[in-house]
């Protein structure tokens, strides 16, 4: 299905720069920017090949001005992106010169895309399937190099052809199944019935497979969240500082409604550390000291990983039992911190009050750097058990995914239990087509404008 109406967006990050793009796509694409575009050897833009990039200026029609000099590539369908006809107009990066060509081309009859509706037109058009498409944006906000290659891997189909293969074998055991309900008559044997049985298991466990990567896949997409905690003065600000300086991944400014906050990512090994209150962490001396404790152990509730600081130079006080009291049942690493200066702290003391749970508890010191490998390794294994043997297969990373694949594994257990009560095959049949369309939902062969516009949403404009 092709759409009429052309879309366009400024399809790089707004600022200066070298380069800036302006992205139509559609089918009349090649005669807007035809119309605005002037080549110094007089080629019209039709003639070009597809392909190629071509040297010109855009010129503002009314005026007849040049707004600015650039290289035009026109990517014809069903070769580009969206699969229709896509023009790039490479102009110089500056807000002025992006917004006034962007303006022309919309003058000219291009309507402003949508966020994300480059994508949503490849995915309409079938060049990508939606877990593709949610690769894409997977892929753009990747924080590692770790998670990039996993988002790549689900751009380049390994999630779809794992769930297009399970979707084909269920397909077939529905069609055996439906077979009964057309004839009646002949009752299904024993020998057909252990044997669609064992295929609907054989799937289900499959999928139980699938499912047992999200826990450790997903942080790679979405970052560990990671909350350092510890009464103030312990050197929790000089820890994340010391990561920081080797492993800072990337920082991403959200704009908040108070304040801004300010998300920093560790690299950990390819594995993405999203640290939880910074501000809290770098503003502990700032606010009182009671404030500042509570900040911190509030943090304890969303994380999936605790790094609880300790003063290896100083006895243990109140507060540091708190913070063992607070953490207990958590994936938690211990660090004893300032182990450049005489022990006072008895590490034993907070060994044992967390044994028998196996809590790592580890010497550092955040000032001369010692003990922040052994941490950073910590952190790895301890979050990722299961990781070495998974991550060469295919991995589910994204929530909506996950709901799906479960929702389809309980019809396929809800279809067993109908068979062993030997319900109506109708029951069956109908369970089935359940579990085929919750798996046809991860890859858009099932879809509502609902499911679409909560995923689209989440880009930006011009992708
Ligand atoms: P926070 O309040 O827990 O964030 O603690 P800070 O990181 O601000 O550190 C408090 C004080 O302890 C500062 O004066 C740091 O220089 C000092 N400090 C932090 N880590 C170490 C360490 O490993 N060894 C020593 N000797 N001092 C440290």
């Amino acid at each position: 299905m092709f759409l009429d109406n052309i879309i366009a967006a400024i399809s790089t990050p707004l600022g200066e720069g070298g380069i800036g793009i302006v992205r139509l796509s559609g089918k009349d694409a090649v005669d807007i920017v035809g119309k605005i575009f002037r080549s110094p050897k007089q080629r019209a833009l039709d003639d070009v090949e597809s392909h190629k990039l071509i040297h010109g200026y855009i010129q503002d029609p009314s005026t007849r001005k040049k707004v600015d000099e650039v290289l035009v590539t026109v990517m014809r369908s069903p070769h580009s992106y969206t699969r229709e006809d896509v023009v790039e107009i490479n102009c110089h990066s500056g807000m002025v010169t992006l917004r006034t060509v962007l303006e022309l081309v919309l003058k000219g009859g291009a309507k402003l895309a949508a966020p994300g509706e480059f994508t949503k037109r490849a995915f309409i058009n079938g060049r990508i399937d939606l877990s593709q498409a949610e690769a894409v944006l997977d892929l753009i906000r990747s924080k590692t190099d770790e998670s990039r290659r996993i988002a790549m891997e689900q751009l380049q189909g390994g999630l779809s052809e794992k769930i297009g293969t399970l979707r084909d074998k269920l397909k077939d055991i529905c069609a055996d199944v439906e077979a009964y309900i057309d004839f009646p008559e002949e009752d299904i044997e024993t020998a057909s019935r252990d044997e669609i049985a064992k295929s609907i298991e054989k799937i289900a466990g499959e999928l139980k497979k699938l499912l047992k990567t999200y826990d450790e896949a997903k942080f790679f997409r979405e970052g560990l969240a990671t909350a350092i905690v510890g009464r103030p003065n312990i050197g929790k600000s000089s820890l994340l500082n010391a990561l920081l300086q080797t492993d800072r991944a990337i920082v991403t400014p959200f704009p908040g409604t108070t304040r801004d906050v300010i998300e920093e990512y560790l690299n950990i090994n390819g594995l993405p550390l999203r640290i939880m209150d910074t501000a809290g962490i770098r503003d502990v001396q700032n606010v009182a000291e009671e404030e500042g404790v509570k900040r911190s152990l509030l943090s304890i509730e969303n994380a999936d990983l605790i790094i609880a600081v300790f003063d290896g130079s100083e006895p243990l006080t109140e507060e540091d039992f708190e913070v063992i009291r607070k953490i207990k049942g958590k994936r938690s690493i211990i660090a004893v911190n300032k182990s450049d200066l005489p022990a006072a702290s008895d590490k034993s003391v907070i060994v044992s009050s967390f044994s028998p749970t196996g809590v790592h508890v580890l010497n550092i010191s955040a000032l001369s750097g010692s003990g922040l490998e052994e941490l950073k390794d910590q952190i790895f294994t301890s979050s990722l058990n299961d990781w070495k043997e998974e991550r060469e297969g295919v991995l589910v990373t994204n929530l909506r995914h996950k709901i799906a694949i479960e929702n389809a594994e309980t019809s396929l257990v809800r279809a067993l239990s109908s068979f062993e009560e030997n319900s109506p095959i109708e029951i069956i049949a109908l369970e089935l087509r359940d579990s085929l369309d919750r798996l046809g939902e991860i890859v858009g062969a099932v879809t509502t404008e609902d499911i679409l516009n909560s995923i689209f949403k989440n880009f930006c404009i011009g992708k």
